[in-house]
């Protein structure tokens, strides 16, 4: 018997039909959405480099807000002049995360992979002796690096490290290597002496940004950075404490260190998740929450959770 064309056609029109309605293949594209710790849609990001004295001030008025800040430091800096002292370091940053800067703060582009390698696993080594922990994250220094450099901090086990590029967006970044933050603290405000109008002007972006952070429904990491001997006169300690008072003590949010949220992200990224999406295993050590088809879920370490459809 000849077919006609059109019915092979309309046979062929009808089972791809037929197999958008599978429920195996529609279950297939159903999104699974990442949550912060608690459920929580919005996480934050406190990042000061160099260890400078002021510092000191910085942490008494994180600590009073309830925030928490990662801190990259360059060991050989601590102790000489306007720094922090090597002995204050584990007390004062306790509850916070210390964090490399490399040894001596040199532009790592202009090195040879032998000396990125020396600054890199120089600082951490000193300062995994002075906290106690093993520090696994870092800042490059003015911001530089090129391949050869994320290459060589990729070898020495380094499992973040934060640019001075900044994104003025919330998404959470593709390469942690290149981890790219969201604004420095206060936009470029007081890049240039004696530019009131500018100041004005980029103090209003910086809390446009961190309005936006506040009121987005989307997933969203705000990450701030910036040096707190930037903040040399009482005015700018003031901004510092209006912005603190400003992303403080949020419900939607979640405070975290750079390499807890780092380590939250892979934890997340590890969970294994049955074929139909209706069950899921933590192989992890920490508690993981995302949403399924809009509704929110958590899955304790090393435990399986079944999926509502
Ligand atoms: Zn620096």
């Amino acid at each position: 018997m000849k077919i006609p064309i059109y019915v092979v056609a309309l046979i062929l029109s009808l089972s791809s039909a037929l197999a958008q309605t599978d429920t195996s293949i529609a279950k297939s594209g159903i999104p699974i959405e990442m949550l912060f710790p608690q459920g929580k849609s919005k996480a934050l990001i406190l990042s000061y480099d160099d260890g400078p004295r002021e510092d000191r001030q910085i942490v008494a008025l994180m600590n009073k807000y309830q925030l928490i800040g990662t801190f990259h430091l360059n060991s050989n800096k601590l102790g000489t002049q306007n720094y922090l002292t090597k002995a204050e370091i584990k007390t004062l940053f306790a509850g916070h995360e210390v964090s490399v800067h490399t040894a001596n703060h040199p532009s790592l582009s202009n090195l040879s992979k032998i000396d990125v390698v020396y600054e890199v696993v120089e600082d951490r080594k000193e300062l995994e002796r002075l906290v106690g922990y093993p520090v696994r994250g870092m800042a490059y220094p003015f911001g530089n690096y090129n391949d050869a450099v994320v290459d060589a901090v990729n070898g020495v086990g380094i499992e973040y490290a934060r640019t001075v590029d900044d994104t003025y967006n919330f998404k959470i970044p593709e390469k942690f290597l290149q981890w790219h933050p969201t604004v420095h603290q206060f936009a470029k405000a007081y890049f240039v002496e004696g530019k009131p109008d500018n100041d004005k002007k980029e103090l209003e972006r910086f809390y446009q940004v961190i309005d936006d952070f506040i009121s987005t429904k989307e997933l969203a990491v705000l990450d701030v950075w910036g040096h707190t001997w930037e903040m040399n006169n009482t005015s700018k300690w003031e901004e510092t404490e209006k912005f603190f008072k400003r992303v403080a003590n949020n419900p939607a949010i979640h405070y975290t260190t750079h390499i807890d949220l780092v380590d939250y992200i892979h934890a997340f990224r590890s969970l294994r998740f049955s074929v139909e999406k209706n069950m899921v295993y933590n192989p992890s050590s920490i508690t993981v929450f995302f949403k399924k088809a809009g509704k929110s879920y958590s899955v304790s370490p090393g435990k399986m959770v079944v999926l509502a459809d």
